[in-house]
């Protein structure tokens, strides 16, 4: 099923031939990161005031869905502080050696990007306590009774640390990060813009009514609607010379199996195993994951978040259940019996 996952077009994850685009979409600084008003209202009056008293910043927390702008975000800071950032992340820092390495490289107002940071292991973690509370680092030398801990001084850096699922994180390390940001999914004007903002950055040719339509199928997820952009101007550079008209646009994107709500097969084949093989619910997790072939998983924190958001989907203390938009949408009636 992995195959599946990465031919997926609207997964919201980075995929291999996402990061060149990706690089020369990222908005660099605060006023060209579109959307999330007021997280950017509080962070500039936070990064204003921080370069004020010339001090680093809190350490930072950013949680919300793959694709809504988090390392984007972490990189913005670092430009509009004039810092150094190093990238890592959870699974990246195996052993205790790894972080002593980055953070004793670090210099003073470095930024230290974590993601996945609810992936750290344990151990790792309870060596960043000192290090985020104190700037320093305890190196525990010999063995036994013989054992010493030695501590080093570490310049004051800052960790903006990344995370789609905070429940993850432990309490003690959630507290240790001074400013925390939700960040939700975006308005869709908002994905409009970011379509308008990279379709002239890549010298694209295309009519308002083409965004809108590209908008409209992008889960409200920047990384989904750049994608979506790239494989409409894929197709019309081949179908009309490159000017994305509606027409093509349309076509573009129902090649692409991507229907009007954003949904693809596999969110389909989701809600058409509830509805056609459970008559609609309540049906577990682990039920949908054996007759869809997907991981538990990925319907959970992927494929579900979506389709309840639109109310396609409910969950209930015995299982998941389509709801009557649903089968609406996908043209499917109710039986009396389920009409309670
Ligand atoms: P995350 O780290 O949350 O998975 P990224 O920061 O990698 O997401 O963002 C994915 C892509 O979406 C980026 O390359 C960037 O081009 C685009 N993007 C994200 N947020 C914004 C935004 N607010 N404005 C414009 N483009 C954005």
């Amino acid at each position: 099923m992995k195959e599946a996952k990465d031919n997926r077009i609207i997964a919201p994850e980075e995929s291999t031939d996402d990061p060149g685009l990706d690089l020369s979409l990222r908005p660099k600084r605060l006023k060209e990161y579109v959307g999330q008003e007021k997280i950017k209202e509080n962070l500039d009056i936070f990064l204003q005031a921080a370069q004020k008293r010339e001090e680093p910043i809190e350490h930072v927390l950013l949680y919300g869905a793959p694709g809504l702008g988090k390392t984007t975000l972490a990189n913005v800071i670092a430009n509009e502080l004039g810092a150094n950032i190093r990238i890592t992340s959870g699974p990246a820092i195996e052993k205790s050696g790894d972080l002593a390495a980055i953070l004793t490289n670090l210099g003073e107002g470095d930024i230290l990007f974590i993601d996945e940071i609810h992936r750290l292991n344990k151990t790792i973690e309870e060596i960043l306590y000192p290090a985020m509370e104190d700037y320093a680092l305890d190196i525990i030398i010999g063995k036994g009774p013989s054992a010493r801990t030695l501590r080093i001084d570490l310049p004051r850096f800052t960790i903006v640390g990344a995370t789609t699922k905070v429940s993850l994180l432990s309490a003690p390390l959630r507290d240790r990060f001074g400013i925390t940001y939700h960040l939700n999914f975006y308005e869709h004007e908002d994905i409009e813009k970011i379509i308008r903002r990279s379709a002239s950055i890549l010298n694209i040719d295309l009519k308002e009514t083409s965004a809108e339509e590209i908008a409209r199928r992008s889960r409200r997820t920047p990384r989904i609607a750049n994608r979506l952009l790239k494989r409409v101007r894929d197709y019309c550079e081949v179908k009309s010379g490159g000017l994305i008209n509606d027409v093509h646009c349309r076509a573009a994107l129902e090649m692409l199996e991507v229907d009007e709500l954003g949904l693809d097969w596999i969110d389909r084949k989701i809600l058409e195993t509830i509805i056609d093989k459970f008559q609609g619910g309540p049906v577990g997790l682990n039920t949908i994951a054996a007759a869809t072939g997907e991981d538990m998983s990925t319907i959970e924190d992927i494929y579900e978040p979506y389709l309840m958001r639109l109310g396609f989907l409910d969950r209930s203390p015995r299982g998941r259940v389509a709801t009557a938009s649903a089968y609406e949408h996908l043209g499917r009636k109710k039986s009396q019996d389920k009409l309670i």
